[in-house]
């Protein structure tokens, strides 16, 4: 898998993927991309494209429903996706990277054989509940809580920005909540809990900046029983657990952020070659070429980062560190890109329905999504020894 990297040429199997992936966001995730946009409506019907596609399946083995790929398949996928319409890839990246994955990961194989299949063929999505109004980046000060009684764990609290929660096809949550420990070191664990349940309720969607057709929204937690087998992992090792799960989405969040970056890119060299001005392509200004060169450099730099970290995880080596350069990298990528790409299109890049507005909007939250650049930077210095 990692061979690519020396020869710089994807195997074969992995760029049929791509291109599969490539022609479905231009025809069937394009024409519709402004319009739930617009009017903040989740894609339900591209959603269920992807399912058919096994998107959903991509890193997961046969035995349970999924594509027999691996995460570095996911990558190209988001990647290609991300290109077109961000909110669509990240329903995706939350569904297959937070909502499934800590299953697969730390799951009992009752737990997989439950779950897996069902949220693999995207007939069902799960979300992943870390982020609290108390803190996101300090996700250890959690303040949900969960205590045995009679063999049910119960559990009160709320969470905050969730993707993938609240939609028709949510079908599970799995939180972090404190179940025991005292004061100064809190123990906490990661409970599957099944949409829906009693006393759990996705409050109103959030009205955001951008990923306008991603679904989000805080979560409240009232008093919500479940089976005590419904602990996911060991007890105590939930906070650990979905820490290795965000150092994973890094390197998927850094292969979306990519796709928007490249976008950008491609959309500004289209735009450069067809727009006049003062009697010739805005693209034969060399300030405008080397805007869009420097443009171009930025996204390939950063698919080399994300390359580099998936390659290492696959290999089964270290890659905390590979993984928080890639995200930082590839996101301050995608947001340079964007901002660049918008100043090329003049008037038009501040109209809504350009893609390069929509890449402006959403982009920012991929600086600040799955860890700040700041956590980024908090990561790359401990893994220095700093
Ligand atoms: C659209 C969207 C979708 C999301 N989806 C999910 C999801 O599915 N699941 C989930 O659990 N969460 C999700 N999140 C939450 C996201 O991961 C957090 O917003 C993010 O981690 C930052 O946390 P915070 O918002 O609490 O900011 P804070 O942690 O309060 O940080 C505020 C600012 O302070 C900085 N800062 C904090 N500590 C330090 C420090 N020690 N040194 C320097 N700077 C610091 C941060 O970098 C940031 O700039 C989502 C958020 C959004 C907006």
């Amino acid at each position: 898998m990692t061979d690519f990297l020396a020869t710089g040429t994807l195997p074969d199997h992995y760029q049929q993927l791509a291109k599969t992936v490539r022609d479905f966001a231009q025809s069937v995730v394009a024409p519709v991309s402004a319009k739930h946009d617009e009017e903040h409506s989740f894609p339900y019907e591209v959603v269920a494209g992807m399912a058919d596609m096994g998107l959903f399946g991509l890193p997961f083995p046969e035995e349970y429903g999924g594509m027999g790929g691996d995460y570095f398949a996911l990558c190209l996928a988001l990647e290609e996706l991300g290109k077109v319409d961000q909110s669509v890839a990240i329903t995706l990246e939350a569904g297959v990277s937070l909502g499934a994955m800590p299953i697969y990961r730390f799951g009992n194989e009752k737990q997989k054989q439950e779950w897996l299949p069902l949220l693999a063929s995207g007939k069902a999505l799960g979300a992943f509940g870390l982020t609290e109004p108390g803190g996101g980046s300090d996700a250890g000060a959690t303040k949900t809580t969960a205590r045995l009684d009679d063999g049910h764990w119960v559990i009160n609290g709320s969470k905050q920005f969730i993707t993938n929660s609240g939609t028709d096809i949510t079908k599970l949550v799995t939180v972090t909540a404190v179940t025991g420990g005292g004061a100064s070191k809190k123990e906490i664990s990661s409970i599957l809990v099944p949409v829906p349940t009693p006393g759990f309720t996705a409050e109103p969607a959030y009205n955001k900046v951008g990923w306008n057709a991603s679904d989000t929204h805080p979560l409240s937690f009232d008093d919500v029983r479940v089976p005590e087998e419904n602990l996911l992992g060991e007890r105590g090792r939930g906070y650990a657990n979905f820490l290795r799960i965000l150092d994973e989405g890094r390197i998927a969040i850094a292969a979306l952020s990519v796709g928007a970056a490249q976008g950008c890119v491609d959309e500004s060299v289209k735009y450069a070659k067809e727009r006049e001005a003062f009697g010739r392509p805005i693209g034969a200004n060399q300030a405008i070429a080397f805007k869009i060169a420097r443009m171009e450099a930025r996204a390939h730099t950063a698919r080399t980062a994300y390359y580099d970290a998936a390659a290492m995880m696959l290999a089964g080596k270290p890659f905390k560190k590979a993984a928080a350069v890639a995200k930082m990298v590839a996101s301050e990528a995608a947001m340079d890109n964007a901002r660049d790409a918008t100043q090329i299109f003049g008037g038009y890049g501040f109209m809504n329905e350009y893609p390069v507005a929509r890449h402006y909007r959403d982009s920012k939250i991929l600086e600040i999504g799955e860890g700040t650049t700041e956590v980024q930077l908090m990561l790359i210095g401990r893994e220095l020894g700093l």
